[in-house]
């Protein structure tokens, strides 16, 4: 059986390995890559993310492919915003298939003082180490495109959802704007890889990245395999032209 690494047909059994090793490679400039190939906003799209879902104290968090934990710091403090007396605080479970990625993440919680409400937990998308039923909220944010089968992934979100839970997406996207795409092109498959080289020693990687931005499923595309798992009210906004975009869906 045969899938995708990039725009390279591997094995099936072997993708998630070869994810693994891209991840553990850039892990330790994972977060100074991400600002400088994106011109820091990769932050804005996830404080956008993040207003979006708009977290609250005494619901269970999870964030999946959560790598440094970007997401579930941010989440955590906007829930907290909302603390009163007597509510429990927001709980986040941050989890990647990346031990590496993780530890990264855990360092950055120590330097910011964060240990409540927070857990780690590494595992894979497609069957996650979690009971049926149990978080409020799952969110992946640039995570999906890296699993190796993606309506697996999201039949697992819809597995560890409570009814009434919601799952949440940000992800590369479709440009939708003329002559933007065509400079989006550009800079994906000859800017970026040549960053790679000489920042991050790892061309290879950031080919990667560009090709599975491209092979990831468009806008509507990726709303309807999100249906055809049993998501209800399933919607998506753009960010900045489609270069990103966020879905969300309900387990009812
Ligand atoms: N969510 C973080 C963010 O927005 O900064 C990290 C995104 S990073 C581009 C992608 C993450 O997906 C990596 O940490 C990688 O280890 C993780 N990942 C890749 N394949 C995965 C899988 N099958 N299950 C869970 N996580 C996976």
């Amino acid at each position: 059986e045969t899938t995708h690494f990039g725009f390279q047909t591997v094995k099936t059994a072997e993708k998630a390995g070869m994810v693994r090793e891209v991840f553990d490679s850039v892990a330790p400039r994972y977060d100074l890559m991400n600002d400088l190939m994106s011109g820091g906003v990769h932050r804005l799209w996830k404080d956008a993310f993040v207003d979006w879902l708009d977290p609250r104290p005494g619901r269970d968090y999870l964030d999946v492919a959560g790598g440094t934990a970007d997401i579930a710091f941010r989440i955590l403090n906007r829930a907290n915003r909302h603390m009163s007396v007597g509510t429990r605080p927001a709980n986040v479970t941050v989890s990647d298939i990346n031990y590496e990625m993780l530890s990264v993440g855990r360092n950055r919680a120590l330097d910011r003082g964060l240990v409540e409400g927070l857990s780690w937990v590494v595992g894979d998308a497609e069957h996650l180490p979690l009971p049926d039923r149990s978080m409020d909220v799952y969110t992946i944010a640039f995570g999906l495109r890296n699993v190796t089968n993606i309506d697996n992934a999201i039949a697992d979100a819809y597995r560890v959802l409570r009814p009434g839970g919601k799952m949440m997406i940000l992800e590369f996207s479709r440009v939708v704007i003329p002559l933007f795409d065509q400079l989006y092109d550009t800079y994906s498959f000859k800017v970026l890889p040549l960053m790679g080289r000489y920042i991050a020693h790892d061309e290879e990687a950031y080919r990667y990245l560009a090709e599975s931005i491209r092979r990831f499923p468009p806008q509507d595309e990726l709303a309807q395999r999100m249906a055809a798992k049993g998501f209800r009210q399933v919607r998506y906004r753009n960010l900045s032209g489609g270069i990103a975009a966020m879905h969300t869906g309900w387990r009812l």
